[in-house]
């Protein structure tokens, strides 16, 4: 019989992609989402490339009686935890918002599994846990830190997750921490669709390249990398969503929690993303050099081991696919969804 996996934030960025991935491995996937950074119709299209209708509820994290309500009428084996606010800006200025919906809502979440006896979880992190590492690639033991409240969101959430594994050793928790998710479904059907400006480089300089914006700023010409500019780890996003089926699968033979980088391990610049643009889009896209972004590292990379030899799972998509992916979605939906 098939696995039914609960994907909170399913009709997400990652989210989506990774429900095509759950759907085309086999799995029954049952969407909950509030729908505050999303709509429906990224599902109705994820049913369209898979075929497959993709059940959903229109409903929020924190709602405990709904969540007793969801483990009670399905079967539900694991728990893929997507939803949470994600705009480190946004954080800043909204910090209760933030602990409210990602801190409390996971507690709640968590609550619930352990009342229903679901106790296999699947935990969006983040890279931002490692704060400004000491040295690169980073590794999974590397000092964690976090400078602002959604960082912190994440650290809290990691450091709960341990207490809860624990005292209750039947808790089986993968948390994966992402680099740079970007890229789309090579159908162009669904992809990122930022609410206003972006605040991501590859969404940003996608919008520049349909013309919704005049050119990209880069944030910090002066970094100690190869061109000055920072440096990271994008990964694209279907390989982001086939590390979570291989978290699934290490879920089903492991006990413990234990913390995967989901990474290429290979860092580029932002004028180097720039440039596999271009490339991708066939247009030459303005920039202009300012000032660094506070709270921006200079540089920062995985390294990817640890998920290749225990999840079994290595990225495999390029720079260009990611680029080429990312602009098929942005070119066939200048406004999103
Ligand atoms: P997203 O905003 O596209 O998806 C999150 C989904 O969760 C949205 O559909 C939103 O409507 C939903 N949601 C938010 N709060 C909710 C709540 N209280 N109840 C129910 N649904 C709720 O973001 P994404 O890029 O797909 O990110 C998914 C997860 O991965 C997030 O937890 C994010 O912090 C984490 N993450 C993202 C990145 C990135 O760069 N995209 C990097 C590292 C980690
Ligand atoms: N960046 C930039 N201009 C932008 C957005 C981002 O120069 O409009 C840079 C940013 O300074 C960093 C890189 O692009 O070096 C990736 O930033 P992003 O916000 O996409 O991800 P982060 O690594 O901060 O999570």
């Amino acid at each position: 019989m098939s696995k039914t996996i609960l994907v909170t934030g399913g009709a997400g960025f990652i989210g989506t992609h990774t429900c095509i991935k759950l759907i085309e491995s086999g799995f029954d996937v049952l969407v909950l989402d509030n729908f505050s950074n999303s709509s429906p119709e990224s599902l109705k299209r994820a049913e369209s490339i898979t075929g497959h209708s993709i059940p959903f509820i229109e409903g929020d994290i924190n709602d405990a009686a709904l969540l007793d309500e969801i483990f009670a009428q399905h079967a539900i084996d694991v728990v893929i935890h997507f939803a949470g606010l994600k705009s480190v800006g946004e954080s800043v200025q909204q910090p209760l918002r933030y602990y409210h919906n990602n801190v409390s809502g996971t507690l709640v979440l968590c609550d619930a599994m352990q009342r229903a006896g679901v106790k296999n979880l699947v935990f969006s992190s983040s890279a931002t846990v490692y704060g400004d590492p000491a040295s690169l690639p980073i590794g999974e033991d590397f000092p964690t830190s976090a400078i602002n409240p959604y960082g912190r969101s994440k650290l809290m959430i990691e450091e709960l997750l341990a207490d809860l594994y624990r005292a209750d050793p039947e808790w089986n928790i993968a948390l994966l921490r992402y680099f740079n998710p970007v890229g789309a479904h090579p159908s162009g059907l669904i992809g990122e669709d930022p609410a206003g400006i972006p605040n991501n480089l590859m969404p940003y300089i996608a919008q520049v390249a349909v013309g919704r914006r005049a050119h990209l700023t880069v944030f910090g010409g002066d970094y100690p990398t190869p061109d000055g500019t920072g440096v990271r780890d994008y990964i694209h996003v279907m390989d982001l969503a086939a590390g979570h089926v291989q978290a699934l699968l290490w879920l089903e033979h492991r006990r413990g929690i234990k913390a995967f980088n989901l990474g290429t391990g290979q860092g580029y610049s932002v004028l180097d993303m720039l440039k596999a643009f271009e490339q991708a889009c066939g247009k030459s896209l303005p920039y202009q050099l300012a000032e660094r972004r506070p709270g921006d590292v200079a540089s920062c990379y995985a390294d990817p081991q640890l998920a290749a030899k225990e999840l079994n799972w290595r990225a495999e998509l390029d720079v260009q696919a990611m680029c080429a992916d990312a602009w098929r979605w942005q070119s066939e939906n200048p406004d999103g969804y």
